[in-house]
């Protein structure tokens, strides 16, 4: 071996090493959905869907037969079990919170901007706000606070020492548009 191919081998070895990390791995990677292993939902437009899975319920979304309500959609170019079965487990989530959705608009009469998550059921009816500087829309908005809701209620129950068995049913938090 002459000097210039021992220098060369170990940097080959390097090389190789590097091409076949992704086949070690394990992971398919796949260009459709950018390895989420779950799309949007074409039935819902230009709405940005991004925060759908924060929440267990979003009426933005609930009813959709393509999606169940979830905003996404098996990535029929992947396996994925794991997400697959996520998936499963959001539609499962929507169907159980629809009936008590659905009394909040029985009560008003009419359909209610409304989500629900872990520890709350939230009605949101502004149609926008300026939230640090930014225009945010009533489905931004409702994502927004049910997310700072979910926030609040870590920062209650930590500091008090308190579990989730402790509440009797979800909170509910109404925020109504000016007429
Ligand atoms: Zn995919
Ligand atoms: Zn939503
Ligand atoms: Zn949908």
């Amino acid at each position: 071996m002459t000097v210039a191919t021992a220098r060369l081998l170990p940097v080959l070895l390097l090389v190789l090493h590097a091409a076949g990390a992704p086949a070690q791995d394990g992971v398919k990677h796949c260009l459709k959905c950018k390895d989420e292993r779950l799309l949007r939902c074409p039935a819902h437009g230009t709405l940005d869907l991004s925060d759908e899975p924060g929440a267990l319920f979003c009426s933005f979304v609930a009813g959709c037969e393509t999606c169940g309500g979830t905003g996404r959609i098996d990535c029929d170019h992947c396996e994925a079990p794991e997400a697959e079965a996520r998936l499963a487990k959001q539609r499962l989530a929507v169907i159980a919170a629809a009936p008590g959705m659905a009394k909040l608009d029985e009560a008003m009469g009419r359909t209610l901007r409304k989500a629900e998550s872990a520890h709350f059921q939230l009605v949101f009816e502004l149609d926008e706000l300026k939230v640090d500087k930014q225009r945010l829309d009533g489905h931004a908005l409702l994502h927004l606070y049910l997310k700072r809701l979910e926030e609040l209620y870590a920062a209650y129950t930590t500091t008090l020492g308190v579990e989730d068995q402790e509440f009797a049913k979800k909170s509910r938090v109404l925020v109504w548009g000016m007429l």
